[in-house]
């Protein structure tokens, strides 16, 4: 066994107790408070150069929750006795991205990725479930690691445990990334202008995946949908529904006509496109004419420029629509990803380096993923822009429970050093 793999194994336990700890405490997107915290903590007992907080957002973050929200995570995360309030402190707000920065003189810039956020899903609480079974379920009600965030933020952290600790094993600059809301998609967007990213080599970064077996590494992917989300406002007018019901104007007319017509939209794009509404919220009562409703809204397509064009034909049938009623309407943007594809030599060379440490039993090159989106791809394309290469990798975890975004989530934590390894090759 090679000294990298042997390393990750030495610290697995450590790694899984990161893990354990930071599943815990799940927290939604832009609510990171406290992984945020013990993310930046820990790198700089390792001595890497952090940036946080304000100076590491450079632009608008999209789908920002609401004050109360933001002060309830940061009020819990507060209560732990284990973070540094000081550290803490420059998380408030919702500026939760953290980077580590490790100089190693000339040679390449490299930037790894690692997501941090949980979702609004409440966590089985049956036997069967790994989690409770060994008493680290979510001590936040209705939000939990549902998607394996909290796997890849401790790999990360054995990751930069190991560079601390074998700075003369590499050269030039390493920049681990924990981005706050990937989920919605959007952080990305909200810290890839800052300055540390204008000069990329070299960015990765991968998912674990419960949906597929242990022993399979995917060393790249390409055809990752490319999305935008965005909320609708439709305002009329109130009016009491018998008395003066010409005085009111109904929003609920244009919402219902707006489901309907985007659903014909649809049949003007290629096949593969996705365009859902997925909630509607209108009306305050039975004899009240609607003053308001909502439209909760996402549309995906292969490659970003039908996604564009998915949402500026969708954009333009709301519109309209909201006219003929005589409702005001206003569109909300609060996430977007674009398409991207792995650079095929870097996938390629991994693959050569997965195999030679024997780490896996199936690797395959590439493989296209077209049924999800992933904020990585921000990076990823910037990356490729700048003449940098970039690779999206995902590492086969099941471990027969439930898959992604399920109450009964979980994957096998065996994974993580094997993950930590590949990593750790790719800069040695
Ligand atoms: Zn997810
Ligand atoms: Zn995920």
């Amino acid at each position: 066994m090679s000294s990298i793999s042997k390393y990750f194994q030495d610290i697995q336990e450590e790694m899984v107790h990161w893990r354990r700890l930071i599943h815990q405490y799940p927290e939604p997107a832009w609510c990171e408070f406290g992984t945020a915290a013990f993310v930046a903590q820990s790198l700089k007992q390792w001595d890497f150069t952090v940036y946080m907080g304000e100076e590491l957002i450079c632009d608008e973050r999209m789908n920002l929750p609401a004050n109360e929200s933001l002060d309830k995570f940061y009020t819990q995360a507060m209560e732990r006795a284990d973070l540094d309030q000081e550290i803490l402190e420059k998380t408030k707000g919702g500026y939760t991205a953290v980077a580590g920065v490790i100089d190693r003189g000339d040679g390449p810039v490299k930037v790894f990725r690692f997501d941090m956020d949980a979702l609004p899903v409440s966590e089985s609480r049956s036997n069967e479930h790994f989690p409770f079974a060994n008493n680290f379920t979510s001590a936040y009600n209705g939000y939990m690691h549902a998607c394996g965030h909290d796997v890849h933020s401790a790999i990360g952290l054995g990751f930069a445990k190991y560079l601390a600790e074998h700075k003369d094993n590499f050269k030039g600059r390493i920049i681990l990334l924990f981005q706050p809301a990937e989920e919605g998609l959007g952080g990305m967007a909200a810290v890839v202008k800052h300055p540390l990213f204008s000069n990329v080599d070299e960015a990765y970064g991968f998912h674990v995946w419960a949906n597929k077996e242990q022993g399979e590494f995917i060393c790249g992917t390409y055809g990752q949908l490319a999305s935008k989300k965005f909320d609708v406002t439709i305002t009329g007018k109130a009016s009491h529904a018998a008395l003066a019901p010409e005085k009111g104007i109904n929003a609920m007319l244009p919402a219902a006509e707006i489901i309907l017509s985007l659903e014909k939209l649809k049949s003007e794009f290629p096949r593969h496109i996705r365009l859902n509404v997925g909630q509607m919220q209108a009306g305050t009562a039975r004899n009240i004419v609607c003053p308001e409703a909502q439209l909760k809204i996402e549309t995906r397509a292969g490659d970003t420029k039908t996604r564009d064009q998915l949402y500026s034909a969708s954009i333009k049938t709301i519109e309209a629509i909201s006219k003929k009623y005589a409702c005001q309407c206003k569109v909300n943007l609060v996430g977007e990803a674009e398409s991207a594809a792995s650079s095929v030599d870097l996938a390629q060379s991994i693959q050569q380096m997965a195999r030679a440490a024997g780490l896996f039993t199936n690797c395959l090159e590439g493989e296209l993923h077209n049924t999800y989106s992933e904020d990585f791809c921000t990076l990823m394309n910037h990356v490729q822009n700048t003449g940098g290469k970039a690779v999206f990798m995902g590492i086969g975890a099941s471990n027969d429970s439930g898959t992604h975004h399920q109450t009964n989530f979980d994957i096998s934590e065996e994974v993580m050093w094997k993950m930590a390894s590949v990593l750790a090759n790719v800069v040695s």
